[in-house]
């Protein structure tokens, strides 16, 4: 028999929220009931200490960046090493977002820099992927995020230290999201471009690549969302950091049994 597990939840904080919120909102969602979903709360940098000593034991806790720098530490100043994040209690790490390309100018080539010093730290990481409304309209998404995997993604990732989001920019924060079709067949080409290329250990069943969804994800949409075979979690932005719609999507990923 197939082994079922519960889908990934992964919450991406960006730029908020202050610290007494963040622990007030790390309060309410220690008392929600979680029956095996892992979530992992990417705050900010500088919340990861404060908030690691007071989650439970379902959530777990990511960065939304690492330093291009592979030293533990050195004389760079402004960057957090993969090795310092990890200190300090993170275990995953987000690589790739759209914001950080648009606004950091980040290539492919440094996003796959940055998620190999991760690994060789012991970090996990989410590399995101995700096609711009030009490719959608002129239907070269999948060519799009074929080029983002192939040249972001190191040699070092393996099915149980990397994990795929696949957010179509256009999705993201503007409330609109593909049809579902679309994320299925996205999601289906991903996987078995990134199984076909990256895995150098035997791929079972159980051991392939994960592929979540993130992009205006909400409590209205989540299970849906999640219903979908080939999606194995989510990435969430700005419902995360409203209990009642965390709430909800946490509570539809507990009604969620998928098959590994
Ligand atoms: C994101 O920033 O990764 C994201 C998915 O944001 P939102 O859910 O707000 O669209």
């Amino acid at each position: 028999m197939q082994n079922q597990f519960k889908p990934l939840l992964i919450a991406n904080w960006k730029m908020n929220p202050s610290k007494e919120d963040a622990l007030e909102l790390i309060a309410r969602l220690n008392t929600l009931s979680y029956n095996d979903v892992k979530l992992i709360i990417c705050p900010p940098a500088t919340l990861i200490d404060p908030i690691a000593s007071v989650i439970n034991e379902n959530i777990l806790l990511g960065a939304q960046d690492c330093s291009i720098h592979g030293d533990n530490y050195g004389a760079f100043t402004g960057e957090l090493s993969a090795y310092m994040l990890k200190s300090i209690g993170a275990s995953y790490v987000i690589l790739g977002h759209s914001e950080r390309r648009l606004y950091h100018k980040e290539t492919n080539e440094i996003v796959k820099i940055k998620a190999s010093n991760a690994h060789a730290v012991g970090l996990n990481t989410i590399i995101c992927v995700g096609e711009p409304i030009e490719a959608k309209q002129n239907k070269y998404t999948l060519d799009y995020i074929k080029e983002q995997i192939i040249n972001s993604i190191p040699d070092s990732a393996n099915p149980n230290n990397t994990i795929i989001a696949y957010e179509p920019i256009w999705a993201i924060g503007s409330g609109k999201i593909p049809e579902f079709l679309e994320i299925s067949d996205v999601h289906q080409y991903v996987s078995e471009l990134i199984n076909k290329n990256f895995s150098n250990m035997s791929v079972s069943f159980e051991n392939k690549f994960k592929v979540v969804y993130g992009g205006s994800v909400k409590s209205e949409n989540a299970s849906k969302i999640l219903a979908l075979d080939s999606v194995k979690g989510l990435l969430i932005g700005g419902a995360s950091l409203v209990i009642d719609q965390i709430s909800k999507i946490i509570i539809s990923a507990n009604e969620s049994n998928k098959f590994k």
